[in-house]
């Protein structure tokens, strides 16, 4: 059985930096191109990072019952959002390999997952705070003003719901974020293979646990605290 990993984060907290990197560290591990009905960014191209279609093909693959999950992101009552979708195929494609499968999905989407695959695992990536998301998103220049706030707003939104995940991951240092990354993923892999665990797996296994939900709570409520400025310290 492969296990599914879910990561999800708001925009700009280096998610798919950290994505990039785990998957030059680790093997048999497929990563889910989802579809979606937004515009491609920057560099992106069909069938990488998504594969880009037009709201009827999105709305004829939600017909023909092609997604575990789906979700219209970033909308609002003025806004419509834009379709995403994790579709089945790429499951079925991870199991037939013997590989594991990793999906970059929302926080709707985590909890349509987590409904049908109990035992998936759920990581929640954080951004220090919401200055450094803010200014993130900003550098990347990828936005227009509007979509920012809009996705800040989404973020706080988003932040709220970490408990629902497995696992925290703040992302402060890229690098040591990553190597925690791996580590979750791999220490999943050794407690579910059944097998003995060497003394280097034992650490590695502890390493992944520091960022079990109930031991970062804490490290959480400051990062929280940071979205809603209007809560000042000691009132
Ligand atoms: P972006 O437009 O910045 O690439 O992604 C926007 C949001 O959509 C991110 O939070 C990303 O994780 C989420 N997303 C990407 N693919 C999927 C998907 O297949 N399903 C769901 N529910 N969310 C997705």
């Amino acid at each position: 059985m492969s296990i599914v990993y879910i990561v999800s984060a708001p925009s700009g907290s280096g998610k798919s930096t950290l994505v990039n990197e785990l998957f030059k560290m680790v093997r048999n591990l497929d990563f889910s191109i989802s579809y979606t009905t937004r515009a491609p960014r920057g560099s992106e191209q069909n069938g990488k990072e998504y594969f880009f279609v037009s709201r009827k093909e999105f709305e004829d693959m939600i017909a023909a019952d092609e997604f575990l999950e789906y979700a219209e992101v970033f909308g609002d009552e003025k806004v419509r959002g834009e379709y995403y979708g994790t579709a089945r195929r790429f499951l079925l494609e991870a199991e037939n390999r013997s590989n594991d499968l990793l999906l970059d999905i929302d926080v709707q989407g985590a909890s349509k997952i987590k409904e049908k695959i109990p035992e998936a695992v759920s990581i929640f990536i954080l951004p220090p705070d919401r200055e450094k998301l803010e200014w993130r998103l900003r550098t990347r220049g990828l936005d227009s003003e509007e979509v920012i706030l809009r996705r800040l707003e989404t973020a706080r939104r988003e932040i709220e719901n970490y408990s629902k995940y497995d696992y925290i991951l703040v992302n402060k240092v890229i690098e040591k974020s990553a190597d925690q990354l791996k580590d979750i993923v791999l220490s999943e892999r050794l407690q579910r293979s059944g097998k003995a665990l060497s003394e280097e797996d034992k650490r590695l296994v502890e390493t992944a646990q520091a960022c079990r939900l109930d031991r970062a709570r804490e490290q959480v409520q400051p990062i929280l605290a940071s979205f809603h400025p209007q809560v000042v310290k000691g009132n």
